[in-house]
């Protein structure tokens, strides 16, 4: 190898080496912080099943239903995460996931009140709500029953920024609340509309029967 060349490959691995180095470490740093901070994205089930446990009391005007879930799932032989989240169609799961990470990213605590019921759950709910067989949350007239639940009632205090984002983002995710205020907390597959139609209907009748109490009982 002649000098010239020696020369040349010294200089290259003098100039070169630092710099591959330093950038190799900082690549190494990145690599460790991504494994320090950036834990594997969760599934949607584990999510949705720590957001469910946010709130270990259930509870709304109707009163203090916590343990409603448990129990419909003790029937069936199962824990309540396994009952109540994942009941719920593997769509509904992602899509409340999605907006759930979006609520999280703006503060708003939310929770999960009511993931899937069967028709038994729907029979011990109270206040309002549809009937036991045509509940979209999982009733075998409205669904296929366990795995395709096709609503959720969703919690936050205060409960408007998380409506507001349902509504800002429910189109996009194909999430709608069909109910307004008359059932805030609930939350859906967008969908036909004839059946939302129907029972919007009735819980319209509901609340004008009971006008001057809260209309905002399902659980
Ligand atoms: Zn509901």
């Amino acid at each position: 190898m002649s000098f010239w060349v020696q020369l040349w490959i010294t200089v290259i691995i003098c100039f070169a080496c630092p710099a591959f180095a330093e950038e190799s470490g900082e690549d190494l740093v990145e690599i460790h912080k991504q494994l320090i901070h950036n834990k594997p994205p969760q599934a949607p089930r584990e999510y949705l099943c720590d957001v469910y446990k946010r709130t270990p009391i259930k509870k709304d005007a109707a009163g203090d239903f916590s343990w409603k879930d448990p129990a419909a799932a003790k029937r069936k032989g199962m824990d309540v995460c396994t009952y109540a989240i994942d009941g719920m169609a593997p769509e509904l799961q992602e899509r409340l996931a999605a907006l759930g990470k979006a609520a999280d990213s703006r503060g708003i605590e939310w929770s999960i009140l009511s993931g899937f019921r069967d028709d038994w759950r729907q029979e011990i709910a109270s206040g309002l709500k549809a009937g036991n067989k045509t509940s979209k949350h999982g009733g075998s007239k409205a669904t296929k029953g366990y795995g395709d639940g096709r609503a959720a009632d969703i919690v936050a205090s205060p409960i408007r920024p998380l409506m507001v984002l349902v509504d800002q983002m429910g189109k996009d995710l194909g999430l709608n609340r069909p109910y307004k205020s008359f059932d805030p907390y609930h939350v859906q597959l967008a969908g036909p509309t004839q059946l939302v139609a129907k029972t919007a209907k009735a819980k319209v009748r509901y609340a004008k029967r009971h006008r001057g109490k809260s209309s905002h009982r399902r659980a």
